[in-house]
């Protein structure tokens, strides 16, 4: 279709399309254009061409009754679109040139985009990888999501410190690749309560009368088929309040309804929350959940009957994958909906919703497993509630059946926790109704089952499954390594970004002298091209025959950020007090957010910026060390950091992290990775073999070990030397002059706090794989072979390979090609 698209591009058409929405949506003329009016000109008229293929494929796929998988997911990390669909549309070359008869150069164009940043991080990154990975190949699918008028805050660093800024990504203009469907928007109820009624049959009938109700308003985002005409939904759904849109609450004055009266309706989908794995169990955030859930539940069911298929058939013809707990209240409100609605029995309704709902876990920390209190789901949402009980206690009859009088394991599977306020558990809700549970990665999946649902898995055998995740590489590569996928195209062909697995054919070339050097030359180039950028915009110089160390992600304890900062703490020791140590020239780059509430984390993010500050201008060092936190992370930043770096910081806490993605695009741009037997990085050892990767610290089992036998962090700082200098290093004022105490905070944590991640336990073990790491940088051609098979052996992590994984297992769709 490349080619279709291409042939069929009239490119004096595009122009003219360019100037008129120059004119008329933006009221410039090329004489009064800035470039950013230039960027939104062209996108917007390359949103026309693109709406067009959305419209054909809905029409197509409604008329030719294809089964389809629904994406819900709280958050769509889609980063920019223009750059990557002028590459899925095949019209990079000749927009580039249409621009370039304006004046305007596209790459500069191109940066005018402000990310839609819809999401935290790795779970919403996915999603997105998912909707590519879908399009590409023509499996149909509509992604739901939200419509945020403040995306994740925009972060940069006064005095070194965290500082938080709204995100208000769409401008003034609003954000050229979004088009409204009025025709689709959706109402939803909230607060009120359940009226019984006897219907014309006489029978018994529960509905639910809210007091509030709001409007869905449906935004759709077009997701463009790689060489192909599909073009997919990313329907977003903005809420918004019809006024008057309280009833009773202004009056009542109940004693959780004024906690409401605060929040205007017009406000559920303002602002992303700002947590990534943890749960905070806020109202405005159940309201969300509910929100996003209602919105596409009707827009899945509108779809269906309109399409002219009775209610029954619902299951033959859509899936709805459910992207973590968020949205689990799909399950009862779909429940509500065939009851209350369409008047289903329960079990017809029950059987419908046990074939249509399947669930991704994608975490195991007890922090971020989300449960919400019962009192409140009762007022939000009475009815579901009720619905929420005779789920589970037809589940604990099942329970019951299987073991008798064993109230401990009742306990355990309920959906309901006891205590003092009683919760509901949306990760037991959504086991129960969904056909298929799966983890994110290999070990995650066995963890799922071992740890966290063994009982479920007794209970459900085989429903508990695996799905590894993965990255597109139309992004991850194509689009943001044009240099390397030259080289690519010109030794194994073109076809490579829809099959992955080609890249093996690489490997033949990874002793090939030639090859090695061009390979490392790109590198070098991708390197470059980032030192003038951190040079541009924090003004620090880097030296580009270092080797470029990067450990970028969300800010987290459990990620380790400051097991690396104690790494580098090490090696600025050594540098000053041992004579005999010698380093290859190092840059460490971070870039990560840290949650607005998380105190620790923001305290690392201040740490390695104070270090940064004073190593960097030490002249004592001899440039051998540089540490650089860049800020606001974000997907565009990610796309310049990956092609540079050398070496990929991927040292969580083993069976902390599910999965992780960041490993897998670094690796796909020849960054070898540190890491620990952790999430993916056990496929990726797996696929890239031991000697092209390094792997420390503790097993899964013997961190479990270590903490049953009583975790003692002193006993380290007591018996290493070298730990102990580095953890003392942050007590000083050596990067805090006048301000002694300012970075204890973190070494507290790890000796008197007790070092949950056991950072301490895996520092020696760090050291030693980075000196191994310095030892084969210094051996380039040796080095060269490493990053070339990192390339060509981790083609398993196509989300392109995870999409079949899920087609086949779970969703059993099938590609229609248009
Ligand atoms: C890939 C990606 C992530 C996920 O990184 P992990 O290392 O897997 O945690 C987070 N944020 C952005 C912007 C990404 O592109």
């Amino acid at each position: 279709m490349q080619k279709q698209t291409q042939a069929l591009f009239d490119k004096a058409a595009f122009q003219t399309s360019v100037e008129q929405h120059l004119l008329t949506t933006y009221a410039q003329t090329p004489a009064t254009a800035t470039p950013r009016h230039w960027y939104l000109a062209m996108s917007r008229a390359l949103a026309e061409i693109s709406t067009g293929n959305l419209i054909d494929t809905e029409q197509q796929l409604a008329a030719e009754s294809c089964r389809s998988v629904n994406y819900l997911s709280m958050e769509f990390l889609i980063g920019r679109l223009t750059g990557n669909n002028l590459i899925s549309l095949g019209l990079y070359e000749s927009v580039s040139e249409v621009m370039a008869s304006f004046g305007q150069n596209l790459t500069d164009l191109l940066e005018e985009e402000r990310d839609p940043a819809l999401g935290n991080g790795g779970l919403g990154r996915l999603a997105a990888c998912f909707m590519d990975s879908l399009a590409a190949q023509e499996f149909p699918a509509v992604g739901y999501g939200l419509h945020y008028e403040y995306g994740l805050f925009r972060q940069s660093f006064e005095g070194g410190r965290q500082m938080e800024a709204p995100d208000a990504w769409r401008s003034q203009e609003g954000y050229p690749w979004e088009v409204q469907r009025p025709e689709l928007n959706q109402k939803v109820g909230f607060f009120g309560q359940v009226e019984v009624y006897t219907d014309e049959t006489g029978a018994e009938r529960r509905r639910w009368v809210p007091d509030m109700q709001v409007e869905g308003i449906a935004w759709d985002l077009p997701v463009i088929g790689y060489q192909n005409h599909s073009v997919y939904p990313l329907r977003l759904w903005e809420c918004r309040a019809p006024a008057p849109f309280h009833l009773a609450m202004f009056n009542d004055g109940d004693y959780v309804g004024a906690q409401y009266s605060a929040i205007e309706a017009g406000n559920i989908t303002k602002v992303l929350y700002p947590n990534d794995n943890h749960e905070q169990g806020k109202t405005l955030r159940l309201m969300q959940q509910y929100f996003h859930c209602a919105c596409s539940v009707a827009d899945i069911l509108r779809r269906h009957l309109a399409a002219g298929h009775g209610i029954e058939s619902l299951a033959e013809l859509e899936a709805i994958q459910l992207n973590d707990t968020h949205p689990t209240i799909a399950i009862p409100e779909l429940m509500r909906v065939l009851l209350d609605e369409h008047y289903l029995s329960w079990d017809a309704a029950w059987s419908v919703c046990n074939k249509v709902f399947a669930y991704t876990n994608h975490t195991l920390l007890p922090e971020a497993l989300e449960t919400w209190s019962e009192s409140l789901i009762a007022h939000l949402l009475p009815r579901h509630l009720e619905i929420i009980f005779e789920i589970n206690h037809r589940f604990l009859e099942v329970v019951n059946a299987k073991w008798p009088g064993r109230d401990d394991i009742k306990q355990k599977l309920s959906v309901i926790e006891e205590g003092e306020q009683r919760m509901v558990r949306m990760a037991n809700l959504c086991v129960i109704g969904s056909y298929a549970v799966n983890g994110v990665a290999a070990l995650h999946s066995e963890l799922v089952k071992r740890d966290l649902f063994p009982e479920f898995d007794v209970l459900f055998p085989g429903k508990l499954q695996n799905v590894t995740n993965g990255v597109t590489p139309r992004r991850w590569l194509k689009f943001c390594n044009p240099a390397l996928s030259t080289l690519i195209d010109e030794k194994i062909g073109t076809e490579w970004p829809v099959h992955l697995a080609q890249l093996s054919a690489l490997a033949d070339f990874a002793d090939d002298a030639t090859f090695q050097q061009r390979y490392m030359a790109v590198k070098k180039a991708n390197k470059q091209r980032l030192a003038d950028w951190v040079s541009e915009n924090m003004g620090i110089v880097l030296d580009t025959d270092a080797i470029f160390d990067v450990q970028i992600k969300r800010l987290h304890e459990y990620k380790r950020q400051h097991l690396n900062l104690l790494h580098i703490l090490s090696l600025y020791h050594r540098l000053l007090n041992d004579p005999d140590f010698d380093m290859h020239p190092r840059v460490f780059i971070f870039a990560a957010k840290a949650a607005p509430g998380y105190a620790l984390a923001k305290d690392i993010i201040f740490a390695i910026n104070k270090v940064a500050e004073k190593v960097n201008n030490d002249p004592r060092l001899g440039g051998k060390l540089k540490v650089v936190f860049i800020p606001d992370y974000r997907v565009s930043l990610a796309e310049i950091i990956i092609p540079a770096a050398d070496v990929s910081e991927q040292i969580s806490t083993a069976g902390k992290e599910a999965s992780g993605t960041g490993n897998m695009k670094l690796a796909l741009n020849g960054a070898l990775t540190i890491g620990t037997m952790d999430g993916a990085n056990v496929e990726i050892r797996e696929e890239v073999g031991d000697e092209n990767i390094f792997i420390f610290g503790l097993l899964v089992d013997e961190v479990l070990e270590l903490k049953q036998q009583g975790y003692q962090p002193y006993r380290y700082y007591e018996s290493d030397s070298l730990l102990k200098a580095s953890l003392d290093l942050l007590l000083g004022e050596t990067f805090t002059p006048g301000e002694p105490e300012a970075l204890a905070e973190i070494r507290h944590n790890l000796l008197e706090g007790g070092d949950p991640y056991l950072v301490l336990a895996d520092f020696a073990d760090y050291v030693s794989a980075h000196e191994r790491i310095d030892d084969a940088y210094r051996d380039q051609a040796g080095w060269a072979r490493k990053a070339i098979l990192n390339t060509s052996l981790v083609g398993k992590f196509s989300s392109d390979r995870s999409i079949r994984d899920y087609v086949d297992n779970i969703w059993q769709l099938k590609a229609v090609k248009r």
